[in-house]
């Protein structure tokens, strides 16, 4: 595999010069009949509008147009061309069925504002959906309104906000581990709490000691991540619930890594009162590309009443309906009912795998990602001992000697024709690589990806200048991240007339 990966260069021929190149004066992609009815001067019609032309605009035929663009999408990575092992997010295969499913007429085209007795079907889905959650967390009411993780969060946190003023007292604290993905902190703060940081201990787990100290008649709740976001499964949690409730504090869970927890443990068992799911993870809601996510809230019966307005209900007939009086709901948090084509993808990933297949999904994310930890830790250094759950972190440490970082490596992971895997979080791995291979990858990919990442750590043992300048396969090679990120060319431009 190295040698191959190592010559190959990219294949540069006339088909793959830029459109702009190839444009010649005179060509058109469009012959359109003479105009055979009255009409105006454009300039007239157009107005200030009016424009005769582009400068530098391409003219180019309708074939060159179309493998230009077809071109351009067979440069790209995505889930459906290999294994996307971005720790943390779980890209896993997304069933085409979710979308066929989606795509029927009356879930796709109903519109919000139908009156409740003619979208009967579509506030079923809504009602199932929220129902399968609550099975599988164990918890007692669901909304599916938040539209991503982090509003989830928030969602989450203004309840119990909310419901510990009507107590008495909002308390000023929220605990966060030092090992959360920033969207916890960040909740918090809009919430108007103050987030305090928790040491993780060398397990990387959250020490209890360290809690019990930290939680006092100030702190409002424990936001607590499980498995963790090194993939470790907080084992303690239960004494850690208790602690919390019994200083008069709440248990928020950060669900997004349930991948590891569906079908096998229930976070309500855990004494958990609140979570976050994300769809867009666990259950096979496309992300990526700034589509639609959605971050449904799980709460314990004592906070249903906060839930977002409104809530999705049976009545005593059977019917389905949209309740709306919440006196004290926490409010909307989200246009209409959250993103509805998402709930219905999640639904149809439920019912097609059903408890046995759920369970199954879990079992294998938690093998592939122990098997890439038990291949890999005899050549990049293990921070944390195993068994991980659904991902595992490993770290440069010892490449980090030779001058290549994780970030190297992920780059050079490019030639061999694998996405890269998460770099540099959580933050406290110095030189994180966190790899979440998810339940799509067969065994043989896997191996694939191994076989990758030693020959990569081989590399840089032998010649490490060479893994530094990857990638070397690709049309672009290293960007000046600083400029890429601070000055970003993301469209082409007329160049402006003289
Ligand atoms: C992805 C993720 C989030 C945030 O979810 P978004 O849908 O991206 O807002 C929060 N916590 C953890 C642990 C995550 O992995």
């Amino acid at each position: 595999m190295k040698s191959r990966v190592r010559t190959a260069r990219p294949h540069v021929n006339q088909n793959e010069a830029l459109i702009f190149e190839r444009s010649t004066p005179g060509k058109c992609g469009v012959d359109l009949p003479p105009l055979d009815v009255p009409s105006a001067s454009p300039a007239e019609a157009l107005g200030s509008l009016y424009r005769d032309g582009i400068e530098g605009f391409p003219e180019v035929s309708e074939v060159e147009v179309v493998r230009h663009f077809t071109r351009l999408s067979t440069w790209n990575y995505g889930v459906d061309t290999g294994i996307y092992p971005l720790g943390s997010c779980t890209m896993k295969y997304n069933p085409r069925l979710n979308e066929a499913v989606a795509r029927l007429e009356g879930l796709a085209t109903d519109h919000p504002y139908t009156p409740e007795t003619l979208a009967q079907g579509c506030l079923q889905v809504l009602y199932q959906t929220a129902e399968c959650l609550a099975e599988i967390t164990g918890m007692d009411a669901v909304s599916l309104q938040p539209a991503a993780g982090a509003q989830g969060e928030l969602t989450g946190i203004l309840m119990i906000r909310a419901w510990l003023t009507e107590r008495g007292n909002p308390r000023r604290y929220v605990l966060v581990p030092d090992s959360a993905h920033g969207t916890n902190p960040a909740s918090v703060a809009i919430s108007g709490y103050q987030a305090l940081p928790l040491k993780s201990n060398e397990r990387g787990c959250l020490d209890l000691r360290e809690l019990s100290e930290a939680m006092t008649d100030e702190v409002a709740a424990l936001m607590l991540t499980n498995p963790n976001t090194l993939g470790i499964f907080e084992a303690q949690i239960q004494e850690m619930a208790a602690l919390v409730h019994a200083r008069g504090g709440l248990v928020y869970m950060d669900g997004a890594n349930m991948n590891a927890l569906v079908g096998v443990a229930r976070p309500a068992d855990f004494g958990v009162d609140v979570m976050h799911l994300n769809l867009h993870k666990t259950f096979t809601t496309p992300h990526g590309g700034g589509g639609p996510g959605s971050g449904p809230v799980a709460v314990k019966k004592f906070l249903e009443p906060y839930l977002p307005s409104p809530v999705v209900e049976r009545s005593s007939d059977g019917s389905i309906r949209l309740n709306h009086d919440r006196p004290k709901s926490i409010g909307r948090v989200r246009a209409f009912y959250g993103n509805f084509g998402m709930a219905v993808r999640a639904l149809a990933y439920i019912l097609a795998n059903g408890p046995e297949g759920l369970r199954q999904t879990t079992e294998d994310a938690v093998l592939n990602a122990n098997y890439v930890l038990a291949r890999l830790r005899d050549v990049y250094d293990l921070p944390y001992p195993p068994p991980c759950m659904h991902e595992c972190v490993l770290s440069d440490r010892r490449q980090a000697a030779r001058g290549v970082r994780t970030g190297d490596i992920a780059k050079r992971l490019i030639d061999y024709g694998f996405h890269p895997y998460t770099t540099s979080f959580p933050l406290i791995v110095p030189g994180a690589m966190m790899i979440e291979p998810t339940e799509s990858a067969s065994k043989e990919e896997l191996d694939e990806f191994i076989a990758a990442l030693r020959s990569i750590a081989e590399e840089i043992e032998e010649d490490a200048s060479f893994v530094l300048q990857a990638p070397h396969t690709t049309r672009v090679s290293r960007l000046d991240e600083a400029t890429a990120a601070r000055k970003p060319i993301l469209r082409w431009n007329p160049s402006p007339r003289s």
